[in-house]
């Protein structure tokens, strides 16, 4: 999983911030976490082409998340996409797109998918093959999703094996990595001898909430958690009714979620140097990095 930061600001966008989206390269696939104003623009900088987004997974409908989708999408329309593209989010994600599509006129040749996701009935947005997507409910001022992209658990070949069996390339081989049972050269291979379980990686991203208990149990054992760290500690009380996180929030959760690594972003325009943020965070959660427009993290 290769992650790039192509947003880290909150409400206003500032000259080393702009708003609010994350690109998840996966496999052949290119997903979007949001889609803030500028996005566009940061992807094109970032050397990524917006034609080959395949999804887009919307956390809330607040302008510093969604306000770069109706320029994303008629630049698709406009350039004949013909790949379908999929987009995620909370109830009323339908009815938002189909009212940007009537106010600008946007009429895409290519088939759009827009899937709402009911936690009410399900907390999977999303089950294929490689990865599942999950949700959670967040207390935010208007409804408001977090995801966990999970990685499926994989069987991995023993090299040793195949060396010695001189088996490479054998369709055989795709089945032992499902698990499966095979017969090569009429020998019956059990996938549990010749594979070891490789787990898959989980990726967590929460933004805008306040903080509740549920939350470290949604990112449990992350590999990644991308967190809102909108203010300081100092200001908790002041903002207790904005529905975000401080950067100590943030880092408590990934603390008590036993996450591996912790990023924090959405920072507000205030903090022109964010280094009294990492100090705060540090002090809580020790893995954690302060991120910037463009920057890469590999899982
Ligand atoms: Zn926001
Ligand atoms: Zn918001």
């Amino acid at each position: 999983m290769k992650v790039q930061f192509l947003g880290t600001a909150s409400s206003f966008p500032t000259r080393e911030r702009s708003h609010t989206s994350i690109l998840l390269r996966y496999g052949p696939e290119a997903i979007l976490f949001d889609c803030g104003e500028g996005t566009q623009r940061q992807l094109r900088i970032a050397g990524e082409s917006p034609m080959k987004i395949t999804k887009i997974f919307i956390t809330h409908w607040h302008g510093d998340h969604v306000l770069g989708l109706p320029g994303l999408l008629e630049s698709m329309a406009m350039n004949n996409r013909t790949d379908p593209l999929e987009i995620f989010g909370p109830g009323g994600t339908k009815e938002s797109i189909k009212y940007l599509f009537q106010a600008l006129h946007i009429r895409p040749n290519f088939k759009l998918s827009v899937h709402e996701v009911d936690t009410r009935t399900s907390k999977l947005a999303i089950n294929t093959k490689d990865y599942a997507v999950q949700v959670q409910f967040l207390k935010h001022r208007i409804p408001c999703l977090a995801y966990s992209f999970k990685e499926k658990d994989r069987y991995r070949i023993d090299k040793m094996w195949v060396r010695k069996e001189k088996v490479q390339g054998l369709p055989a081989l795709a089945k032992l990595q499902q698990g499966q049972d095979v017969t090569i050269n009429g020998k019956k291979i059990k996938a549990k001898d010749v594979t070891y379980a490789s787990p898959g990686k989980k990726l967590t991203i929460i933004f805008d909430t306040a903080p509740f208990a549920d939350l470290a149990k949604f990112a449990k054992d992350s590999d990644l958690l991308i967190c809102e760290g909108t203010f300081s500690n100092k200001l908790r009380d002041k903002v207790k009714d904005y529905g975000h996180l401080t950067v100590k929030d943030a880092a408590k959760i990934a603390k008590s979620a036993k996450a591996s690594k912790l990023v924090l972003t959405h920072f507000s325009q205030r903090y022109k140097d964010v280094s009294e943020l990492k100090k705060e965070a540090t002090s809580v959660f020790k893995n954690t990095t302060l991120a910037k427009d463009f920057m890469i993290v590999n899982v």
